[in-house]
C-alpha cells in the first residue's frame, strides 16, 4: 500500500438542524486514506457512517449541514470549500459514491446502455455514439458483465448484476476515491462475495482508494486493509485489519469482535448490552460509558480523544495505553 494520500479528512463535523438544536451526526472525524487502500468503516446504524459518506460527496441534504472541517484530495483541493461548479467537476471524476440501495435507483424501464450513456454524456460532452458504446462495453467488461447486458432492462437483471451495473456507473470517470456505502446489502451471501470481489478488482485496476461502509465484519475482514469503527458520530478506533481482529483495543471494538461467531471455538454470542445513544442526548464524557464494561468515573466527564497508541493504530479510550512498536 502506498503512503501517498488520496484523501485527508480533518475534524469534519456534520450536524442536523432540529429547531434551535444542532444534532452532531459526524463529530470531529479525522482520518487519512492512502492511494490504493481499502478502508472499512463499521458501526451500528445511526453511528454517522452514511452521513459521513454523503458529506464527503457534498450530497447531504438539509437538515444536515457541514459545521466545519476539511476533506483534502490528493491534488490538494479541499472538497468542503469547492464552489458548486468545481464540486460538480470533482464529483465522479475524483471521488464517486456507490450509494446505499443503489441498485434500486436504476430505472427499471430504461435499458442499461441508455442509463450508462447518460452518465457518460453528463461529463464527456462531444463523444460520438461509437465512442460511448465502446466505453459502455469496456465498463461492463470491467465489472464482469457481458456486452449483452447493455441491451437489457434492469428488471431483467439479478440483484448481483444490477449492483455490478452500479459499480460500472461509479467508475465511468475512473475516480481516485470510491466510497461504497453498504455495497452488498440486500444480496444473498454468495452474491455478496462475488460483488465484493468485483468491487475489489475494479478498485485495484484503477489503483483507487476505497472506503467501504458496512456492518458485515466477515466482508470487512475479507476486503479491507484497515478498519475504522464509528460510535455515536465519532471514530473510536482506526487499525490495520489484522491487528483489529486479533487484538481489538477499544472496549466497543472488543465487544464487536466477541459478538462474532468463531469457526474455531464454540463460544456463546456475547452481544453488546444496551443500545447506541440518541444523538439528541449524548451521554457526557465518553459516549460509550453507559455500555462500557470497564468504564471509570472519569469516563463520565472527560471525552477521550482519538490518539495514536502505536504508529499504525489510533484509539479513543482513556484506558488504552501507548504500546511499544
Ligand atoms: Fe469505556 Fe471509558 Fe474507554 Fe469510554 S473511555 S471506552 S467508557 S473505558
Amino acid at each position: 500500500m502506498s503512503q501517498e494520500i488520496a484523501l485527508q479528512v480533518n475534524n469534519l463535523r456534520v450536524s442536523y438542524r432540529a429547531g434551535e438544536q444542532a444534532i452532531p451526526a459526524v463529530n470531529d472525524v479525522s482520518f487519512s486514506l492512502y492511494a490504493g487502500e481499502r478502508l472499512g468503516i463499521v458501526g451500528e446504524s445511526g453511528s454517522g457512517k452514511t452521513t459521513l459518506a454523503l458529506a464527503l460527496m457534498r450530497l447531504h441534504k438539509p437538515p444536515a449541514y457541514i459545521l466545519g472541517g476539511e476533506a483534502i484530495l490528493g491534488d490538494g483541493k479541499d472538497i468542503m470549500t469547492l464552489d458548486r461548479e468545481a464540486m460538480r467537476q470533482t464529483r465522479w471524476s475524483r471521488l464517486s459514491l456507490i450509494p446505499q440501495g443503489s441498485m434500486n435507483s436504476l430505472n427499471p424501464v430504461v435499458k442499461v446502455k441508455h442509463q450508462m450513456a447518460d452518465a457518460i454524456e453528463a461529463h464527456e460532452r462531444g463523444w460520438t455514439r461509437a465512442h460511448i458504446n465502446k466505453r459502455i462495453s469496456e465498463l461492463l467488461g470491467r465489472v464482469g458483465l457481458p456486452d449483452s447486458v447493455a441491451e437489457m432492462f434492469p428488471h431483467e437483471l439479478s440483484g448481483g448484476m444490477k449492483q455490478r451495473v452500479c459499480i460500472a456507473l461509479a467508475i465511468v470517470l475512473e475516480p481516485s476515491v470510491i466510497i461504497a456505502d453498504e455495497p452488498t446489502s440486500a444480496l444473498d451471501v454468495v452474491v455478496q462475495r462475488v460483488v465484493m470481489q468485483t468491487l475489489n478488482e475494479v478498485q485495484q485496476q484503477l489503483n483507487a482508494a476505497m472506503i467501504i461502509i458496512g456492518h458485515d465484519m466477515g466482508l470487512m475482514a475479507q476486503s479491507a486493509d484497515r478498519l475504522a469503527v464509528m460510535y455515536a458520530g465519532k471514530m473510536v478506533e482506526v487499525s490495520p485489519i489484522r491487528s483489529f481482529f486479533h487484538d481489538p483495543q477499544h472496549p466497543y471494538s472488543q465487544l464487536l469482535i466477541s459478538s462474532l461467531p468463531s469457526p474455531e471455538e464454540q463460544r456463546e454470542l456475547a452481544g453488546i448490552p444496551g443500545s447506541q445513544p440518541s444523538l439528541l442526548e449524548l451521554p457526557s464524557g465518553c459516549a460509550f460509558h453507559p455500555r462500557c464494561p470497564v468504564a471509570e468515573d472519569r469516563c463520565k466527564v472527560d471525552i477521550p480523544q482519538l490518539r495514536f497508541v502505536r504508529a499504525d493504530r489510533r484509539v479513543a479510550c482513556h484506558l488504552v495505553e501507548e504500546q511499544p512498536a
